[in-house]
């Protein structure tokens, strides 16, 4: 059995649902699918939520927009004369209007979580009506029904043993029939809609495949594998036709955008080999992550954009002791930030983190209450694995570098951006 997972590249029109209908159709073994939800539509319901939590009527008006967005694809797909998954649409736009019609009940991450979850409750919708228009046999199960988690909205916890019972429950059923899931979304005991963090449907398909023992997990996805640097910014990217999980993970962990950060662990402790492959050309053979012990090691090349170089000092002038990081990482701990890159003197505390507008002045205006707080924006973190003395060179020649880090196998250094 084989997981594969569709993103919301892989979906974000009618055109590619046919294309990841032909590709689903053509598996040679049983498919269990995990679906992101379509194109940029996270991205818009959270859009949704905070405008309806700020009490702005254009919560109404994004809702308008991205439902009709949802039927016009249904449209193209089915023509007019399939009404079921057209209603069907209409009934999940019909709860987030009853969501933003009423007061906030609760705090923002539990609202965010009941209404951005449904993103993807509506692709799988699609995606599965689709299959069954096309032939394709297969089940709709919804993704609250098989993962369980505590609840720590936005970022949930998964409960292992409890969804391992209720996958285990729902394969019997199957009996070796192909089935389709949401990526990205689970269920609490009280049955509330949790999410587990952006981008989380990797971690879906490493879940199922953990608890379901799959031989494989395939990540579909708009490039042709994994690279070692984004083709983007760097034009002589290479294709890695292999990857360790350790590599793997650390590249996660310092920002490339591949994997999750979270999906390799579930498939390192089963030794379940995760694919990348091209939704465009589905005959290449993508990247292969699995655990292999590779001598000779490509360098790669991480850069994370819209970096905050924040140095915090205790106002009264006291070193930087254990009990203030105790305080500082509670606070960066409580409002959810990141940490991308750390470093500390006798007076100071410096950290590089992602910029969230929002949770920034947040956690400014906490902190200032104890530490007087300096901090430049507009910085790049660039990170090399398996660097050399010449790379690094190379890459940081003429730029304004404001903290730099290194290891045996990686440097990593903050600099001003130029643009
Ligand atoms: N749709 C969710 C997101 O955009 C989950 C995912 O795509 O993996 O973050
Ligand atoms: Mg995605």
């Amino acid at each position: 059995m084989v997981i594969y997972k569709f993103g919301g590249a892989s979906v974000k029109d009618a055109d590619s649902v046919r294309n990841a209908a032909k590709i689903i159709g053509d598996a040679d073994r049983q498919v269990l699918l995990v679906v992101s939800a379509m194109g940029k539509t996270t991205n818009k319901l959270e859009k949704i939520v905070e405008a309806h939590l700020q009490k702005d009527s254009r919560a109404f008006e994004l809702t308008e927009q991205l439902k009709q967005w949802h039927l016009q694809i249904v449209n193209s797909l089915f023509g007019i004369q399939e009404i079921t998954i057209s209603e069907r649409i209409e009934e999940i736009f019909a709860e987030i209007y009853w969501s933003i019609e009423a007061e906030q009940v609760r705090d923002f991450d539990f609202e965010y979580d009941q209404i951005v979850s449904l993103g993807e409750v509506l692709s799988a919708g699609i995606l599965s009506a689709y299959l069954n228009h096309v032939g394709v046999e297969h089940t709709y199960c919804d993704a609250r029904d098989l993962i369980r988690t505590d609840s720590t909205f936005r970022e949930a916890n998964v409960d292992w043993a409890e969804t391992q019972i209720l996958i285990e429950r729902q394969l019997r059923k199957l009996d070796g029939r192909n089935m389709i899931t949401q990526g990205f979304i689970a269920g609490t005991s009280d049955n509330y809609s949790t999410t587990l963090g952006r981008e989380g449907s990797d971690y879906t398909a490493a879940i199922l495949a953990y608890c379901a023992n799959a031989s494989e997990v395939i990540i579909w996805k708009d490039v042709p594998g994994v690279f070692n640097a984004d083709p983007n910014e760097f034009p002589e990217a290479i294709l890695l036709p292999e990857l360790s999980y350790y590599d793997a993970i650390e590249q996660a962990y310092y920002g490339a955008s591949i994997i999750h950060p979270k999906t390799i662990k579930p498939l390192q402790n089963k030794n379940i080999p995760l694919r990348v492959q091209s939704f465009v050309n589905p005959k290449l053979p993508g990247t292969l992550i699995s655990e292999t012990y590779l001598p000779e090691t490509t360098p790669t090349y991480i850069l994370k954009k819209d970096q905050v170089l924040l140095s915090i000092t205790p106002h009264d002038f006291s070193f930087i002791a254990e009990v203030h990081l105790r305080d500082i990482f509670n606070l960066f701990h409580q409002y959810r930030v990141k940490i991308n890159l750390m470093q500390n003197s006798a007076l100071n505390f410096t950290v590089c983190m992602t910029l969230d507008e929002t949770t920034f002045s947040q956690l400014r205006k906490a902190m200032e209450k104890k530490y007087r707080l300096r901090f430049n924006t507009n910085c790049v973190l660039f990170t090399i694995r398996h660097y050399t003395e010449a790379l690094f060179a190379r890459f940081s020649l003429g730029k304004e570098i404001l903290m730099e880090q290194r290891s045996r196998n990686t440097v990593q250094f903050v600099y001003r951006s130029g643009e």
